[in-house]
């Protein structure tokens, strides 16, 4: 099983072009949140109209899971949070989303929404609380925002990360954690683009400008993770 995992595209077209060229090398492709610019001078409803086209020609080579961040709500509910509603509405066949999960072989893949307040935080818990009943003999979270107090969630300056993220991860102890959210982690003095917290490997690959986004590449056989970027390449045995 090789996986490839980015995050963090922010509507820069080119990397997922570069994205759908890599794509039968790889038994499935992660997208871990953050696919829409909210800052862009693209209107949100045209960037979801093209990046649907790109998911669907994607779907059509490999097996995508996609999970939404905080750039990725197009609508708000009840309560005033945001959610990705386009996002959920992608779950076809080979493209798996928010609030769902995959299996590889014994192998659990739970994909978990951006959460926006304290109503969206309560689903997240029930579907932590209701998968974690299934059977796996490991268990890995596609989750867009990367745990608190890690080098994975570091600024620079300080960590910005989700402390209930912490809590989930003492909790259920998964094996994998990919993760973005915070762009220059992999790039700043004290930050990484992994970290260990107790058994559970935590990721985020960054995210820049470019033609190729930083990337992932993880095989499940071999237990390895290797990062790609413009600051190099790095190799981490996954024991
Ligand atoms: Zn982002």
């Amino acid at each position: 099983m090789k996986i490839l995992v980015v995050s963090d595209l922010h509507y820069r077209l080119k990397q997922f072009d570069w994205i759908l060229v890599q794509a039968e090398r790889f038994d499935s492709i992660i997208i871990a949140g953050d696919l829409l610019d909210i800052s862009s001078n693209v209107n949100l409803s045209v960037q979801i109209e093209v990046l649907n086209k790109y998911l669907c020609k994607l779907r059509q080579q490999t097996q995508v899971l996609v999970c939404s961040g905080n750039h990725d709500g197009d609508i708000k509910n009840q309560y005033d949070e945001f959610e990705a509603r386009w996002i959920q509405r992608l779950s076809y066949d080979n493209i798996h989303v928010d609030g769902t999960f995959v299996y590889w072989g014994q192998t659990l893949v739970s994909i978990f929404p951006w959460w926006d307040g304290e109503f969206s935080k309560q689903v997240v818990n029930k579907q932590f609380q209701s998968q974690s009943q299934l059977n796996f003999q490991q268990w890995i979270w596609v989750y867009h925002a990367p745990p608190d107090n890690s080098p994975v969630s570091w600024t620079g300056k300080r960590h910005i990360g989700d402390s209930a993220l912490n809590a989930w991860i003492d909790r259920y102890q998964p094996s994998m954690v990919f993760s973005g959210h915070i762009h220059q982690s992999p790039y700043t003095k004290a930050g990484d683009w992994k970290d260990q917290i107790g058994h559970t490997w935590v990721f985020n690959s960054g995210s820049y400008l470019g033609d190729i986004p930083p990337y992932l590449v993880v095989d499940l056989q071999r237990m390895q993770a290797e990062w790609h970027s413009l600051a190099g390449s790095e190799y981490q045995l996954l024991v």
